[in-house]
């Protein structure tokens, strides 16, 4: 099919690296060619073309874990969800699993056939289960009347209402039922991740054998690395099988603990995500978090009770220009911690995740400060590109 769109003079971040004067060209909702200018055939005299000169063309990003933005939660009505993936949208995340806390179990069950049926629609690419199989030790925000150990016959029950559309399932892998728990979503070809855990090494490492491939916001919510204890971060970091989710916002995590983990992990392993809560992309002022009331001011949202830190106000644009600007991580690194990683973990890398021919056009268009000035998602800009 001949382009219809082509993006021209950006700075393209392919799978073989940047290249500096690239070319992107769309045609309906896929990307039909991607590389340096010289190599593309000239641009259709009835194809629009848009001169992107001085800025980046990234790959959409990929949210694994994220509650909600936009004031409105994944807790909430199908309208509720669509505002926060809209909010998000707008920042650059094309693709988002949808994910829940810990409530009532019928409940879950009900807001998962909910979820499924955005997710049949094409609006989420699924859901994650965060809780209510959690560890009390390590709860966080989640309600600790409402946590259960983590019974095969219960999951099973919340992967049956999710019709298919269960991704992930967040768990404390050391409780009662944990590692079969682990074995039967690893059968089901859902991702079981480590977190909100109070495992030792020992039994993380069991974990990760039994088929745990994801580590729930590494550092957060789980015993922390000490050289006679090295507990689940050691354990998460060191094995080639797992991915471990990062919440690069400056708060949840010090710069250096993001260094350790990438720089041990490496950036084929690790994936930025957002966690956020109802006031990304809003602002501060009182929210609630499943049944929680969380206060968020100056962007850090906190339960009211107790003061826990309580998800984030993230976005993934601000997670990438950090990671740029303060992390100073390469940004081939970050393309694959915010794109290819979580792509290849939902099994959607022959669609997603990377500016290929044949791939959704799913695209980010940043400033050279690394703001987002465009993005795209199957082929229609969802924020118009604001070129000068
Ligand atoms: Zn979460």
């Amino acid at each position: 099919m001949a382009p219809s769109l082509v993006l021209t003079g950006a700075r393209v971040v392919l799978p073989t690296g940047v290249v500096d004067d690239g070319r992107v060209s769309v045609a309906g909702t896929r990307i039909t060619a991607a590389g340096p200018a010289g190599a593309a055939p000239p641009a259709p005299a009835d194809a629009e073309v848009v001169d992107a000169s001085g800025h980046w063309l990234v790959p959409g990003f990929v949210d694994l874990h994220n509650h909600g933005g936009g004031g409105a939660s994944f807790a909430g009505s199908a309208e509720d969800a669509l505002t926060a993936v809209r909010t998000h949208r707008a920042h650059g995340t094309t693709t988002l699993v949808a994910s829940t806390v810990t409530d009532d179990l019928d409940l879950l069950a009900r807001r998962a056939g909910l979820l499924s049926e955005l997710a049949e629609q094409g609006d989420i690419a699924g859901i994650h289960f965060e809780g209510p199989f959690i560890s009390p030790c390590r709860k966080g925000a989640h309600s600790e009347a409402l946590l259960r150990d983590p019974d095969p016959a219960e999951v099973r029950k919340l992967l049956d209402a999710a019709r298919g559309q269960a991704r992930m399932v967040t768990l404390a892998t050391e409780l009662p039922g944990g590692l079969d728990s682990v074995r039967l979503l690893a059968e089901q070809g859902v991702i079981a991740a480590v977190g909100h855990t109070d495992a030792s090494y020992e039994q993380t490492v069991e974990a990760i054998d039994a088929g745990a491939t994801v580590a729930t916001h590494l550092f957060n919510a789980m015993p922390p690395l000490g050289h006679r204890a090295p507990g689940p971060i050691t354990a998460l970091l060191e094995d080639e099988r797992v991915t471990v989710e990062l919440i690069n916002d400056g708060t949840h995590l010090h710069p250096a603990a993001l260094q350790l983990a990438f720089h041990h992990a490496g950036a084929d392993r690790v994936a930025f995500i957002t966690d956020a809560m109802d006031a990304a992309g809003v602002g501060d002022g009182r929210y609630l978090l499943g049944p929680l009331e969380v206060e968020v001011a100056d962007g850090v949202a906190r339960l009211v009770e107790g003061g826990s830190i309580a998800g984030s106000t993230l976005t993934l644009d601000r997670a990438f220009r950090r990671a740029v600007t303060v992390d100073r991580l390469p940004v081939t690194d970050v393309v694959k911690a915010l794109s290819v990683n979580p792509a290849r973990l939902l099994g959607l890398s022959d669609r997603i995740g990377s500016l290929e021919p044949g791939k959704d056009a799913d695209l980010a268009l940043l400033d050279a400060a690394f703001t987002v000035k465009g993005v795209m998602r199957r082929g229609e800009w969802v924020l118009a590109p604001q070129l000068p």
